[in-house]
C-alpha cells in the first residue's frame, strides 16, 4: 500500500514535470511557427525574423539537454572518481568565462585523493550549474571561491559568490523546475542538480546573504576504490 502511495506521488510529479516542459517547450514552438507564417506569406523582410528564431531554437535546445541529465545513468558510466580531478577539468571549462565576466575562479584542491563513485558527466554537470550560476550573479565581477574537503564519510566541495544574494522566499523556490530570475534561464539547472546529487546520495546546502553573497555546499560520500574491491572478494 505504501508502495502504491508512493508510486502515485512519483506519478504526480512526473505529471506536473510534464506539464511544466509542455508549457515552457510550446511557447517557443508557437513563435517560431508565427513567424514561419510570416515568411512564407512573404509580406515582410525576412531576415530580421532569423535571429529571434534562432533564439528561440537555442531555448528549445537548451530545455531538452538540461533535461536529457535526468535520465537514468547506464550502468558502465559509474565509475570510480577523483572529485580534485573533476573539479579542475569544470574549472578549466569555466575559467574564459569567469575571465570574460572579471571574476576569479580561486579553487582549494586539497592534497589527499577525493574518491567518489559515480557518473562523471552527471557530477561535473552539477559543478558547471553552481558555478554558472555564480558567475551570471556577479554582474559586476569578483571572486569564486572553491573548497574541496574530506570530512569522515563525506566529500564536501564549497563554492561561494560575491553576487547579490538570494532573500528567503526566493531561496525555497530554488530547485523548483522552470523557476528562473533570467531572461535567457531554463530554472532547470538547479532541479537537475538536486536531482543528481540525489541520485549520488549526497546533499546539497545553500546559505545566503542579501549583498553579501551565496555558498553552495555539496556532499557526496567518500568511496575508496580499494575497500570496495576488498569487500566483493
Ligand atoms: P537558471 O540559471 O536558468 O535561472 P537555475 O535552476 O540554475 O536556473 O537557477 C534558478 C534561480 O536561482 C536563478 O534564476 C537565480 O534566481 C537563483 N540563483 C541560483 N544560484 C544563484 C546564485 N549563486 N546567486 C544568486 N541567485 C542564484
Ligand atoms: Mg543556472
Amino acid at each position: 500500500n505504501e508502495e502504491l502511495l508512493i508510486n502515485s506521488e512519483k506519478l504526480y510529479v512526473a505529471g506536473q514535470l510534464a506539464a511544466g516542459i509542455a508549457h515552457e517547450i510550446r511557447n517557443p514552438l508557437t513563435s517560431l511557427k508565427g513567424f514561419l507564417q510570416l515568411i512564407v506569406s512573404g509580406k515582410k523582410n525576412n531576415n530580421s525574423y532569423y535571429d529571434i528564431m534562432n533564439a528561440e531554437l537555442d531555448r528549445i535546445e537548451d530545455i531538452v539537454s538540461e533535461l536529457l541529465m535526468l535520465s537514468k545513468p547506464q550502468v558502465y558510466e559509474l565509475a570510480y572518481q577523483d572529485l580534485r580531478v573533476m573539479m579542475r577539468d569544470t574549472v578549466t571549462l569555466l575559467e574564459t568565462q569567469a575571465i570574460l565576466h572579471n571574476i576569479a575562479i580561486e579553487a582549494e584542491y586539497g592534497s589527499e585523493p577525493l574518491w567518489i563513485y559515480g557518473v562523471e558527466n552527471q557530477v561535473k554537470q552539477v559543478f558547471i550549474n553552481v558555478i554558472k550560476n555564480a558567475i551570471e550573479a556577479m554582474s559586476d565581477g569578483g571572486a569564486i571561491g572553491i573548497k574541496l574537503t574530506r570530512e569522515q564519510d563525506g566529500v564536501f566541495v564549497r563554492i561561494r559568490d560575491e553576487g547579490p544574494g538570494i532573500g528567503e522566499d526566493q531561496l525555497a523556490k530554488m530547485g523548483q523546475p522552470f523557476y528562473t530570475t533570467k531572461e535567457k534561464g531554463t530554472g532547470l539547472g538547479l532541479m537537475v542538480s538536486y536531482k543528481i546529487v540525489d541520485n549520488h546520495q549526497g546533499k546539497i546546502d545553500v546559505k545566503s546573504e542579501i549583498g553579501k553573497g551565496t555558498s553552495f555546499e555539496i556532499m557526496l560520500p567518500f568511496r575508496y576504490p580499494e575497500t570496495e574491491i576488498k569487500k566483493s572478494s
